[in-house]
């Protein structure tokens, strides 16, 4: 294995990146710095019927959001490039060859639907069809047909390449997570390797890539662990070394019933992706069309919007996905990228899915709005919604920093620091009876004489009060903020200002 760890992201362009991806690309990223390594993104788009276009920019973007930039990539280039499968097809059809060559593949001509002719055959007896060392002499082949058979017909193009899968064979793989996994060959088919439009599989183009951009550790998701078998041998058969592999367990939904999907965070309420997405119906529809599907959702552009427009830092989020399956030492929960880095180890990750917590995630969020100046908060609520129509200040910051949960919604989750809001009519009928009214008409007098500090304004708050100060206050509240709720009252009278108080007091005495 050589010295210098290497590890990538690899998603395929077929639309937004969804937090188990983030997630997946966060430990690759953690991995990398963590010693000294390389993090690459390369993008596996050999199947161009799936692609979505703007999906690749979208993770690229995504990922710069977060700040888990790769030292290589389509964008940035590097020594092993070209980073985009698409580019590679010539790497991958000398590849073929060798293995062609070595006996560890071969050519396939059954056609599509001979091939479903048996699947169904096989489903009727309550069987599945493995095509593979049982029965793949009995298949159209160039095992089990004649040399001149099979160069009549590798002339017509129309074949594919097969892995030919070794016979009844324990294969051991190791997983750096949950340890040695086994699985019988008879269970594994032989995978098509180059599909008759010669271009090469997810599996083949992967273990291709891996090799030649000298992966030393591959973090992915779990659902690739079935794969690992196949491409570990796909690495004997070359004669290559495999790199480390480690299948990270999946995101589950908030009750814990199954993965995460994209569709999630519609059903739930909160976003499932990092900065919003354009979802354009023309581009969904060729997609289908191409794949000779129906399309039958309403026709519709739909933008889903991202944890960015949520208002969730990029800080929060990486803390959140960073912990999210990670049993730590520690029990700190509020980490940067680089005390991330600092502690992140592969064998540290747990065997089981974890629940997505939505509630932790604000709550890991309100922390890092603590910890960054008021002047920062106040750039990135401006670069979040530059068209607001309030002035999110610095002064405005310092009051409701400690309550800050999320940077959107400041003007309807704080409004009344810019305007008066209607009051709670609930409220209004518990707190504001005729001795209310007649306490604030006595301390609206007051405070048209003396306004200068929070301390006078308790005092003179605590002498006109004949209702009992708690009482006292939760009048004055709700006359400036519409509820019970809200920063220190006094320090909220003075960002206010002796007019606006008077004016919002007065509103409820006349
Ligand atoms: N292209 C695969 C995906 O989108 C990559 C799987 C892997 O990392 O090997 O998930």
């Amino acid at each position: 294995m050589p010295n210098h760890v290497r590890v990538r992201f690899a998603p395929s362009p077929t639309g937004p990146l969804h937090v188990g991806g983030l997630r997946a690309a966060l430990y690759n990223y953690l991995h990398a710095r963590k010693n000294n390594g390389s993090f690459v993104l390369r993008v596996e788009d050999t199947d161009k019927k799936r692609e979505i276009k703007g999906s690749y920019e979208y993770i690229e973007e995504s990922l710069r959001w977060c700040g888990l930039t790769p030292d290589e990539s389509p964008l940035l280039g590097g020594d092993y490039g070209p980073y985009k499968q698409s580019e590679r097809k010539s790497f991958y059809k000398k590849q073929i060859d060798v293995l062609i060559k070595n006996g560890s593949a071969y050519y396939a001509f059954d056609k599509a639907e001979e091939l479903e002719k048996h699947r169904k055959n096989h489903e009727k007896k309550g069987k599945k069809f493995v095509y593979n060392a049982h029965n793949r002499l009995k298949l159209k082949n160039s095992l089990s047909l004649d040399k001149e058979k099979v160069n009549e017909l590798l002339k017509n193009g129309n074949y594919v390449v097969r892995f030919k899968m070794p016979d009844e064979k324990t294969i051991f793989c190791n997983d750096e997570i949950r340890g040695k996994v086994s699985v019988s060959s008879k269970e594994l088919d032989d995978k098509v390797l180059f599909k008759s439009d010669k271009t090469p599989t997810y599996h083949f183009a992967n273990v291709v890539d891996d090799y030649m951009m000298k992966i030393t550790h591959v973090i992915r998701g779990e659902e690739w662990l079935p794969s690992l078998p196949l491409h570990v041998l796909l690495y004997k058969s070359f004669g290559w070394e495999p790199p480390l592999y480690a299948h990270i367990p999946l995101i589950l939904k908030p009750n814990g019933k199954g993965k995460l999907s994209k569709r999630d965070g519609e059903s739930f309420g909160f976003p499932v992706y990092p900065i919003k997405w354009k979802d354009v119906v023309n581009v969904r529809r060729a997609a289908a069309f191409e794949k000779g599907l129906p399309y039958g959702e309403e026709a519709k552009d739909k933008t889903y919007p991202g944890f960015k427009e949520f208002g969730i830092l990029p800080e929060a989020l990486i803390n959140y996905l960073g912990l999210l399956g990670w049993s730590k030492q520690d029990n700190k929960e509020v980490y940067c990228l680089s005390d991330l880095v600092g502690s992140f180890e592969i064998k540290s990750i747990g065997k089981s899915g974890a629940k997505f917590d939505f509630e932790k995630l604000i709550w890991l969020n309100s922390q890092h709005i603590q910890k960054m100046s008021s002047e920062e908060v106040v750039k990135r609520v401006s670069l979040l919604n530059p068209n607001s129509k309030f002035n999110v200040t610095k002064k405005v910051v310092d009051l409701i920093k400690p309550r800050l949960e999320r940077l959107a919604d400041i003007d309807v989750e704080f409004g009344y620091l810019f305007e008066s809001q209607k009051r709670d009519p609930a409220l209004e009928k518990k707190l504001l009876n005729n001795d209310a009214k007649t306490f604030l008409k006595d301390y609206c007098d007051v405070l048209e004489k003396n306004f200068e500090n929070a301390s006078q304004l308790k005092e003179d708050l605590g002498r006109c009060s004949k209702i009992g100060f708690g009482k006292s206050m939760g009048a004055v509240r709700l006359c400036l903020v519409g509820k019970l709720a809200g920063p220190d009252l006094f320090e909220l009278m003075l960002f206010l200002g002796k007019k606006e108080v008077l004016k919002r007091i007065g509103s409820v005495v006349v």
